[in-house]
């Protein structure tokens, strides 16, 4: 018995328990416990040594994401580019970051092609960066508006190829990604708000009128008003849903030393749908 769990700051909505056992059980056979563990900011570095003793390993949300580092003994893959950890093995005390692969997978299985596309990307916090980094990746030319001018810097630093903006141009963009947040809780109904190149700061409506396709990270709601928006202008959407999936798959194939394959998840991505019907 797997004993996993996942930790952030209010999980109490989270999908993650429902998601997880289903891989475990259906791709692996494997049966878990899977906690659902909110812990308030200032009580993160009081509990997090106990969750090594605890779990088997664990997924860690906002705001943790970096908050868990000083506990871990060394960091994979995005997790040392982005030095941001959204999986742990609880053993070796290793952290690894899957929202990138999760993202790769939800294009792909998309059918959302991007090589030599134009991708406007809102936000360049944690989700943001790393579904920057696997865009630049996948060939896109990438656009990057992020209203922290130095967190924009600090990540186009980090590893460049991409054009960062403050200002936004009225232009089409083949794909324009919402990686902010906005739309989601306490700014359900919302869109993000930008500053165009004219000056004018306004809603991100104008762009969505333009652009080919729509994606957001949100998932809850299952239609954020970027995607409602993008919708009424008759444009294809995609919603954040198959991408916490798919980055749950991935963190299934790291607690079980597994070979993750991109077919194999889309279809588990279906069952998944199907069973939750
Ligand atoms: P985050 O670290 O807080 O990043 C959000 C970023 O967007 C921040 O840098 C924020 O700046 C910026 N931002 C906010 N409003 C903006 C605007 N109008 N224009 C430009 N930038 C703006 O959050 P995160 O962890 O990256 O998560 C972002 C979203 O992705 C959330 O909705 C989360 O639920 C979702 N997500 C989904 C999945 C999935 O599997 N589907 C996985 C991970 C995350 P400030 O700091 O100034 O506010």
């Amino acid at each position: 018995m797997l004993k996993l769990a996942v930790i952030g700051k209010d999980v109490s909505k989270s999908d993650s328990p429902a998601i997880h056992e289903f891989i475990l059980r259906r791709r692996f056979s494997v049966s878990c416990t899977y906690d659902k563990v909110s812990i308030p900011p200032e009580q993160f570095h009081a509990r997090a040594e106990e969750l090594f003793s605890r779990y088997d390993g664990f997924n860690v949300t906002i705001p943790f994401k970096g908050e868990i580092l000083p506990y871990l003994s060394g960091l994979k893959g995005d997790a040392a580019a982005f030095g941001a950890v959204n999986t742990v093995l609880a053993g070796p005390r290793l952290g690894y970051n899957t929202d990138g692969y999760g993202f790769l997978l939800m294009l792909g299985n998309e059918g959302i092609e991007v090589k030599g596309k134009s991708v406007l990307v809102l936000g360049a916090g944690g989700a943001g960066r790393s579904c920057v980094k696997k865009l630049i990746g996948a060939g896109a030319e990438v656009f990057v508006c992020e209203r922290d001018s130095a967190r924009l810097a600090a990540v186009h630093g980090e590893f460049g190829g991409f054009t960062p903006l403050e200002r936004v141009p009225e232009r089409h963009f083949d794909l324009l990604l919402n990686c902010t947040g906005i739309g989601m809780h306490a700014t359900e109904g919302m869109l993000p708000t930008l500053c165009y190149e004219s000056g004018e700061t306004d809603t991100a409506e104008r762009l969505l009128k333009e652009c080919g396709q729509a994606a957001d990270l949100i998932y809850v709601p299952a239609r954020s008003e970027f995607l409602r928006v993008a919708e009424r202008y008759g444009k294809r959407t995609v919603n954040g849903a198959s991408m916490l999936f798919y980055q749950a798959y991935m963190a299934d194939c790291v607690y079980l030393s597994a070979s993750p394959d991109a077919e194999e998840a889309a279809r588990l991505w279906k069952e998944y749908q199907g069973e939750r019907q």
